[in-house]
């Protein structure tokens, strides 16, 4: 071998041993970048960066369920709703229109409502048709603006008027049942009288006859004294899916005590809904609290708990959102609103998205 030959050997066996070594690590660099888009693309599937435009949060979250403490979207995200409820149908019904339900949508930024049908004291039970058909307009309304609806019996002794109530959920559900835009509210405020042996049966018997027309849509029941015992579900939940329990709580009256009970609810996988608030006393009227009023905002946010204010009327009391005579179709300004009204609206605007 002479030296021009070993040169060329040599050069050839350093070319070869580089390039071997250059295609070992190329191919590791390559399988490290594999394995980085691996990860990314796990990481994209498990939260896609959702760019579509929705025109409703309908159309977004779609049929809603309960897992563990929380309301979920039809893609299995844990989710919140903010809105208004109206008041007594019977007494202050005239904002059960179409135009207060586009309002609330467009102005508001409202995700839910909800239709607050009396029951008792010439609501529902003297007067079914003429109540049914204010909750109708309402649950139309939401349906056509793409938001969700609580279709609530609002009443405080609901046990004693099982019959009526059966009869009426199970119309709702036969009508309504394939509109994820419907929650089912079957008893707004039990008195002081016992869940297990009282609430929990009724609560039963209602959902028995909405199931039979609506397997899936969501049911918040009401708790033990105003919605407020939700810890006495704790050990004792309805064997339905989904299921929800409501919190009621007025800020200026109920503070941290009733949001330990809240608290120890959640931490027993127990979801909340709270379908009404106030800003002000239990009353409904005396003084608005605004620190605790934000106090329980943050509380709702950092838990996901979907939440109603008390509400759209134009009554002579603090936690009604209208002034005396504001017009039943909506278009407000801000003059049109109380104290309570205006402090809602930019909360629900400042947190929800615009569709
Ligand atoms: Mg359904």
């Amino acid at each position: 071998m002479n030296l021009k030959t070993l040169f060329s050997k040599s050069f050839i066996f350093i070319l070869i041993v580089s390039t071997f070594i250059s295609c070992g690590s190329s191919s590791s660099s390559e399988e490290l970048i594999a394995e980085n888009n691996e990860n990314t693309d796990e990481e994209t599937a498990q939260t896609p960066p959702d760019t579509t435009t929705y025109t409703s949060v309908v159309e977004e979250y779609g049929q809603l369920s309960v897992s563990g403490n929380k309301i979920l979207d039809k893609n299995g995200n844990p989710i919140q709703l903010r809105g208004m409820s109206f008041f007594w149908s019977q007494w202050i019904g005239k904002y059960y229109t179409p135009e207060t339900v586009k309002w609330l949508k467009d102005d508001w930024e409202c995700t839910v409502v909800r239709a607050a049908m009396a029951v008792d004291y010439e609501g529902y039970l003297a007067n079914p048709e003429v109540e049914k058909a204010k909750v109708i307009a309402v649950v139309d309304a939401a349906i056509a603006e793409g938001i969700y609806v609580i279709i609530d019996w609002h009443d405080h002794e609901a046990e004693k008027h099982l019959e009526a109530s059966k009869t009426f959920f199970a119309e709702m559900a036969e009508k309504y049942g394939d509109y994820p835009n419907i929650i089912y509210e079957t008893y707004n405020e039990p008195l002081d009288v016992s869940w297990k042996t009282v609430l929990k049966p009724y609560h039963e018997a209602v959902i028995a006859e909405i199931r039979k027309f609506d397997a899936d849509n969501i049911v918040v029941c009401g708790t033990r004294n105003w919605s407020q015992n939700v810890n006495d579900v704790i050990g004792n939940k309805i064997n339905d899916e989904n299921v929800a329990y409501t919190l009621h709580y007025y800020a200026a009256t109920h503070k941290q005590p009733l949001r330990d009970i809240a608290a120890l609810a959640l931490n027993n996988n127990i979801a909340l809904f709270v379908t009404e608030y106030g800003t002000t006393q239990a009353s409904g009227d005396d003084s608005i609290d605004a620190e605790e009023a934000k106090i329980w905002w943050d509380f709702l946010d950092a838990h996901k708990i979907s939440h109603c204010n008390w509400s759209i009327a134009d009554k002579e009391e603090l936690a009604a959102a209208l002034i005396p005579g504001a017009s039943a179709t909506g278009g407000w300004a801000a003059s049109d609103l109380t104290t309570s009204g205006n402090m809602v609206r930019n909360e629900i605007r400042a947190k929800n998205k615009a569709y």
